[in-house]
Protein backbone atom coordinates (compact mmCIF):
# COMPACT_ATOMS: atom_id res chain seq x y z
CA UNK A 1 0.00 0.00 0.00
CA UNK A 2 2.00 3.33 -1.33
CA UNK A 3 0.14 6.53 -0.67
CA UNK A 4 0.06 9.29 2.17
CA UNK A 5 -1.14 8.18 5.72
CA UNK A 6 -2.27 11.40 7.90
CA UNK A 7 -2.16 10.05 11.46
CA UNK A 8 -3.46 11.17 14.78
CA UNK A 9 -1.40 10.69 17.69
CA UNK A 10 -1.87 10.79 21.21
CA UNK A 11 -1.79 14.65 22.84
CA UNK A 12 -1.04 13.05 26.54
CA UNK A 13 -1.54 9.38 27.38
CA UNK A 14 0.51 7.15 25.05
CA UNK A 15 -2.40 4.75 25.51
CA UNK A 16 -4.24 6.32 22.99
CA UNK A 17 -1.68 5.75 20.53
CA UNK A 18 -4.44 3.66 17.98
CA UNK A 19 -2.88 0.08 17.19
CA UNK A 20 -3.78 1.07 12.87
CA UNK A 21 -1.41 4.47 13.89
CA UNK A 22 1.11 2.48 15.32
CA UNK A 23 1.50 0.04 12.21
CA UNK A 24 1.00 2.55 9.66
CA UNK A 25 3.91 4.47 11.85
CA UNK A 26 6.15 1.74 11.62
CA UNK A 27 5.20 0.81 8.19
CA UNK A 28 6.14 4.11 7.20
CA UNK A 29 9.01 4.62 4.35
CA UNK A 30 9.39 7.70 6.10
CA UNK A 31 7.28 9.67 8.89
CA UNK A 32 6.82 13.75 7.95
CA UNK A 33 6.37 15.97 11.21
CA UNK A 34 7.03 18.98 12.85
CA UNK A 35 9.58 18.03 15.36
CA UNK A 36 11.85 15.07 14.86
CA UNK A 37 12.88 14.78 18.32
CA UNK A 38 9.30 15.06 19.53
CA UNK A 39 8.42 12.46 16.96
CA UNK A 40 11.28 10.63 17.53
CA UNK A 41 10.66 9.89 21.17
CA UNK A 42 7.12 8.17 20.05
CA UNK A 43 8.89 6.09 17.49
CA UNK A 44 11.09 5.03 20.33
CA UNK A 45 7.87 4.44 22.52
CA UNK A 46 6.55 1.87 19.34
CA UNK A 47 10.05 0.36 18.13
CA UNK A 48 9.98 1.59 14.88
CA UNK A 49 12.90 3.71 13.58
CA UNK A 50 11.73 4.56 10.17
CA UNK A 51 13.68 8.40 8.66
CA UNK A 52 12.16 11.42 10.13
CA UNK A 53 11.28 14.85 7.82
CA UNK A 54 10.58 17.66 8.94
CA UNK A 55 7.80 19.27 7.91
CA UNK A 56 6.48 22.91 9.72
CA UNK A 57 4.35 25.56 9.00
CA UNK A 58 7.38 27.85 7.62
CA UNK A 59 8.98 24.72 5.64
CA UNK A 60 5.87 22.48 4.32
CA UNK A 61 5.31 25.01 0.76
CA UNK A 62 9.21 24.20 0.19
CA UNK A 63 8.77 19.92 1.38
CA UNK A 64 6.16 19.45 -1.29
CA UNK A 65 7.51 18.74 -4.03
CA UNK A 66 9.91 16.33 -2.59
CA UNK A 67 7.52 14.57 -0.80
CA UNK A 68 4.99 14.20 -3.63
CA UNK A 69 7.91 13.09 -6.04
CA UNK A 70 8.41 9.83 -2.95
CA UNK A 71 5.01 9.65 -2.99
CA UNK A 72 4.71 9.36 -6.67
CA UNK A 73 7.88 6.87 -6.83
CA UNK A 74 5.68 4.55 -4.88
CA UNK A 75 6.51 5.26 -1.72
CA UNK A 76 4.93 4.78 1.67
CA UNK A 77 4.60 8.18 3.74
CA UNK A 78 2.98 8.96 7.08
CA UNK A 79 2.55 12.71 8.45
CA UNK A 80 1.61 13.23 11.86
CA UNK A 81 2.34 16.56 13.99
CA UNK A 82 3.60 17.32 17.65
CA UNK A 83 0.29 15.58 19.07
CA UNK A 84 -2.78 15.30 18.09
CA UNK A 85 -4.68 15.43 14.49
CA UNK A 86 -3.03 16.29 11.70
CA UNK A 87 -4.37 19.99 10.24
CA UNK A 88 -6.44 21.08 13.11
CA UNK A 89 -4.53 23.82 14.00
CA UNK A 90 -1.52 22.09 12.94
CA UNK A 91 0.51 21.72 9.44
CA UNK A 92 -0.57 19.37 6.25
CA UNK A 93 -3.36 20.26 4.94
CA UNK A 94 -1.05 21.78 1.59
CA UNK A 95 0.60 18.24 1.46
CA UNK A 96 -2.60 16.41 1.49
CA UNK A 97 -3.75 19.09 -1.08
CA UNK A 98 -0.97 18.65 -3.44
CA UNK A 99 -0.74 14.57 -3.06
CA UNK A 100 -4.54 14.74 -4.01
CA UNK A 101 -3.55 16.59 -7.27
CA UNK A 102 -1.07 14.04 -7.95
CA UNK A 103 -3.79 11.69 -7.77
CA UNK A 104 -1.70 10.12 -4.77
CA UNK A 105 -4.37 8.33 -2.46
CA UNK A 106 -4.56 9.77 0.76
CA UNK A 107 -6.17 7.94 3.85
CA UNK A 108 -6.77 9.63 7.61
CA UNK A 109 -6.11 7.08 10.38
CA UNK A 110 -8.25 9.17 12.84
CA UNK A 111 -7.74 9.32 16.82
CA UNK A 112 -6.76 11.95 19.44
CA UNK A 113 -7.39 15.57 19.34
CA UNK A 114 -7.72 18.08 21.87
CA UNK A 115 -10.87 19.88 20.32
CA UNK A 116 -12.80 16.49 20.19
CA UNK A 117 -11.50 15.84 24.09
CA UNK A 118 -12.69 18.86 25.50
CA UNK A 119 -16.00 18.68 23.76
CA UNK A 120 -16.25 15.41 25.18
CA UNK A 121 -15.52 16.34 28.90
CA UNK A 122 -16.94 20.00 28.61
CA UNK A 123 -21.24 18.99 29.28
CA UNK A 124 -21.85 22.07 26.55
CA UNK A 125 -23.80 21.17 24.02
CA UNK A 126 -21.83 19.49 20.69
CA UNK A 127 -24.75 18.82 18.23
CA UNK A 128 -23.33 21.92 16.35
CA UNK A 129 -20.39 23.86 16.97
CA UNK A 130 -17.65 26.01 15.51
CA UNK A 131 -13.75 25.29 16.16
CA UNK A 132 -12.19 28.63 16.34
CA UNK A 133 -8.59 28.01 16.77
CA UNK A 134 -6.42 29.92 18.37
CA UNK A 135 -7.28 33.72 19.10
CA UNK A 136 -5.47 36.46 17.61
CA UNK A 137 -2.48 37.33 20.11
CA UNK A 138 -2.95 40.99 19.80
CA UNK A 139 -6.33 42.40 22.27
CA UNK A 140 -7.34 44.67 19.07
CA UNK A 141 -7.84 41.92 16.75
CA UNK A 142 -9.10 39.28 19.56
CA UNK A 143 -11.63 41.65 21.07
CA UNK A 144 -12.76 42.52 17.20
CA UNK A 145 -13.13 38.34 16.27
CA UNK A 146 -15.04 38.29 19.30
CA UNK A 147 -17.30 40.81 18.90
CA UNK A 148 -18.02 38.85 15.77
CA UNK A 149 -18.96 35.77 17.25
CA UNK A 150 -20.99 37.52 20.45
CA UNK A 151 -24.42 36.36 18.56
CA UNK A 152 -22.94 33.11 17.20
CA UNK A 153 -25.36 30.48 18.21
CA UNK A 154 -23.23 27.27 18.06
CA UNK A 155 -20.90 25.88 20.95
CA UNK A 156 -17.59 27.71 20.15
CA UNK A 157 -13.91 26.04 20.84
CA UNK A 158 -10.88 27.76 21.34
CA UNK A 159 -7.35 26.88 21.69
CA UNK A 160 -5.30 28.99 23.85
CA UNK A 161 -1.95 29.42 25.34
CA UNK A 162 -1.29 29.56 28.84
CA UNK A 163 0.33 33.64 29.11
CA UNK A 164 -2.88 34.60 27.37
CA UNK A 165 -5.72 32.54 28.59
CA UNK A 166 -6.36 35.53 31.28
CA UNK A 167 -6.56 38.56 29.43
CA UNK A 168 -8.54 36.22 26.84
CA UNK A 169 -11.05 35.08 29.27
CA UNK A 170 -11.46 38.71 30.51
CA UNK A 171 -12.31 39.74 27.04
CA UNK A 172 -14.89 37.03 26.51
CA UNK A 173 -16.21 37.55 29.88
CA UNK A 174 -16.64 41.47 28.45
CA UNK A 175 -18.23 40.53 25.00
CA UNK A 176 -20.32 37.19 25.40
CA UNK A 177 -21.16 38.18 29.08
CA UNK A 178 -20.10 36.42 32.52
CA UNK A 179 -22.80 34.09 32.15
CA UNK A 180 -22.31 32.05 29.12
CA UNK A 181 -21.85 28.48 29.83
CA UNK A 182 -18.12 27.64 29.72
CA UNK A 183 -15.85 24.72 30.47
CA UNK A 184 -11.61 25.20 30.48
CA UNK A 185 -10.47 21.74 29.76
CA UNK A 186 -6.44 21.90 30.73
CA UNK A 187 -3.91 18.73 30.36
CA UNK A 188 -6.90 16.70 28.72
CA UNK A 189 -5.71 12.60 28.91
CA UNK A 190 -2.74 14.14 31.48
CA UNK A 191 -1.96 13.44 34.86
CA UNK A 192 -3.61 17.11 35.75
CA UNK A 193 -6.35 16.78 33.73
CA UNK A 194 -8.79 19.38 35.16
CA UNK A 195 -12.29 20.93 33.80
CA UNK A 196 -12.87 24.48 35.47
CA UNK A 197 -16.15 26.31 34.69
CA UNK A 198 -19.84 26.07 34.90
CA UNK A 199 -19.61 29.70 33.02
CA UNK A 200 -17.14 32.43 31.38
CA UNK A 201 -17.16 34.30 35.65
CA UNK A 202 -16.43 31.36 37.00
CA UNK A 203 -13.84 30.21 34.89
CA UNK A 204 -12.42 33.79 34.87
CA UNK A 205 -12.40 33.94 38.58
CA UNK A 206 -11.04 29.93 39.11
CA UNK A 207 -8.18 30.79 36.88
CA UNK A 208 -6.86 34.52 38.08
CA UNK A 209 -7.11 33.00 41.68
CA UNK A 210 -4.86 29.82 41.39
CA UNK A 211 -1.57 30.37 39.18
CA UNK A 212 -1.81 26.01 38.04
CA UNK A 213 -4.88 26.63 36.98
CA UNK A 214 -3.07 28.90 33.97
CA UNK A 215 -0.24 25.87 33.52
CA UNK A 216 -0.45 23.43 30.91
CA UNK A 217 -2.33 22.76 27.36
CA UNK A 218 -6.10 24.00 27.19
CA UNK A 219 -8.59 24.38 25.20
CA UNK A 220 -11.70 26.56 26.08
CA UNK A 221 -15.15 25.50 25.41
CA UNK A 222 -18.03 27.92 25.39
CA UNK A 223 -21.77 28.00 24.75
CA UNK A 224 -23.64 29.40 22.02
CA UNK A 225 -25.55 32.61 22.44
CA UNK A 226 -29.21 32.30 23.98
CA UNK A 227 -31.63 32.61 21.14
CA UNK A 228 -32.93 35.68 20.57
CA UNK A 229 -36.15 36.65 23.15
CA UNK A 230 -39.03 36.38 20.78
CA UNK A 231 -40.65 39.67 22.78
CA UNK A 232 -38.02 41.57 22.21
CA UNK A 233 -38.20 44.36 19.57
CA UNK A 234 -34.78 45.30 17.58
CA UNK A 235 -34.23 48.53 17.56
CA UNK A 236 -36.02 49.99 13.97
CA UNK A 237 -39.17 47.90 15.28
CA UNK A 238 -39.06 50.18 18.74
CA UNK A 239 -38.59 52.98 17.08
CA UNK A 240 -41.37 52.07 14.45
CA UNK A 241 -43.88 51.53 17.05
CA UNK A 242 -42.69 54.61 18.95
CA UNK A 243 -43.32 56.79 15.72
CA UNK A 244 -46.93 55.24 15.26
CA UNK A 245 -47.87 55.44 18.66
CA UNK A 246 -47.11 59.12 18.98
CA UNK A 247 -49.97 59.20 15.94
CA UNK A 248 -52.28 57.56 17.99
CA UNK A 249 -55.39 59.68 19.21
N1 LIG B 1 -3.72 19.10 16.21
C1 LIG B 1 -3.79 19.11 17.65
C2 LIG B 1 -5.01 18.30 18.11
O1 LIG B 1 -5.74 17.76 17.26
O2 LIG B 1 -5.19 18.13 19.31
C3 LIG B 1 -3.82 20.53 18.18
C4 LIG B 1 -2.58 21.32 17.84
S1 LIG B 1 -2.51 22.94 18.43
C5 LIG B 1 -1.04 23.55 17.71
C6 LIG B 1 -2.02 22.79 20.10
C7 LIG B 1 -3.12 23.26 21.06
O3 LIG B 1 -4.05 22.20 21.26
C8 LIG B 1 -2.63 23.61 22.45
O4 LIG B 1 -2.19 24.97 22.52
C9 LIG B 1 -3.88 23.42 23.28
O5 LIG B 1 -4.75 24.53 23.14
C10 LIG B 1 -4.50 22.21 22.58
N2 LIG B 1 -4.05 20.97 23.22
C11 LIG B 1 -3.19 20.05 22.74
N3 LIG B 1 -3.02 19.03 23.61
C12 LIG B 1 -3.82 19.30 24.67
C13 LIG B 1 -4.10 18.66 25.90
N4 LIG B 1 -3.52 17.49 26.23
N5 LIG B 1 -4.97 19.24 26.76
C14 LIG B 1 -5.57 20.41 26.46
N6 LIG B 1 -5.34 21.07 25.31
C15 LIG B 1 -4.48 20.54 24.42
Amino acid sequence: TSGLEVVATPIGHLGDLSPRAAEALARADAVACEDTRRTGRLMEHIGAHPPLVSLHEHNERDRIPALVSRLEAGENLALVSDAGTPLVSDPGFRLVRAAREAGIRVTPIPGPSALLAALMGAGIPSDRFCFEGFLPAKAGARRQRLDGLAREARTLVFFEAPHRIEACLADLVEILGGDRPATLARELTKRHETFLGPDLAGVAAAVTADPDQRRGEMVLVVGGAPPPDPDALDEATCRLVTRLAAELP
